[in-house]
């Protein structure tokens, strides 16, 4: 068994009533595959994602890597990555220092820091733009430093939560392929949840649609 499996997860939020987010979700995302969940805002995409990476507790069920169970697995130690919609960039550091941080973070040498920093730079086509504040990037520019920045550390598995939905359709259609491509490159496994079909279609190997919390 290679890969993620997912079984019969359920999250749910305490309070009254507790809101039952995700009632019973399991797939398998194989090594070098991107599965995407579609679905309609409040379908619980984003709640099974946290509970896969391990930011959210699922109250039951399992998330397992390579046959491993991750239950007891903190998220720093999952080495699943994550993207999110607005980015979260670090707003006083520069795009190199974005992409450098979970390096750090892990003990990486100054030398190989920088190199893998360039070698991002090159691959999300930012080049050039080390040393750039955030705050001085376009939308889709942030985007492509919050992949890079989640890529760097070499995640077993890329989480991505609709990640171009803050920007517009034009860029948000070119940068889906860009993104699919980058992927691929890197031979990444990844689970992007969407509310937008098309970019859905472009960036995942294998869509599967989510309703109410359950698989469609
Ligand atoms: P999606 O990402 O598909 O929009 P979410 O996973 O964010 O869906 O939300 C699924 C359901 O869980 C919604 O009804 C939402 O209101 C609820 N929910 C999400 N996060 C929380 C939370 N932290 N506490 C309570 N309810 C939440
Ligand atoms: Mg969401």
């Amino acid at each position: 068994m290679t890969g993620l499996a997912v079984r019969d997860l359920h999250v749910t939020y305490p309070g009254t009533p507790p809101v039952e987010a995700v009632r019973g979700v399991s797939l398998d995302i194989a090594q070098g595959e991107t599965l995407a969940l579609l679905g309609p805002s409040g379908c619980g995409k984003s709640s099974l994602l946290a509970a896969v990476v391990g930011i959210v507790d699922a109250s039951g069920g399992s998330v397992a890597w390579d046959g491993e169970d991750f239950a007891r697995v903190p998220v720093h130690q999952r080495g699943f990555g994550l993207v999110f919609q607005d980015g979260q960039l670090f707003p006083h550091l520069t795009v190199g220092a974005n992409i450098a941080f979970g390096l750090e973070m892990s003990g990486v040498g100054r030398a190989a820091r920088a190199a893998r920093v360039d070698e991002l730079l090159a691959l999300v086509g930012l080049e050039g733009l080390r040393d750039r504040g955030v705050t001085e990037l376009s939308g889709g520019q942030r985007q492509r430093v919050a992949l890079a920045r989640s890529l760097a550390p070499r995640p077993r598995l890329l989480a991505l939560d609709e990640p171009l939905s803050s920007l517009d359709a034009d860029l948000r259609s070119r940068l889906a392929v860009e993104v699919r491509d980058i992927l691929r490159a890197e031979g990444m496994t990844g689970l992007l949840v969407t509310h937008d079909p098309a970019e859905a279609e472009v960036m995942a190997d294998r869509v599967m649609r989510m309703a109410d919390g359950r698989l469609a």
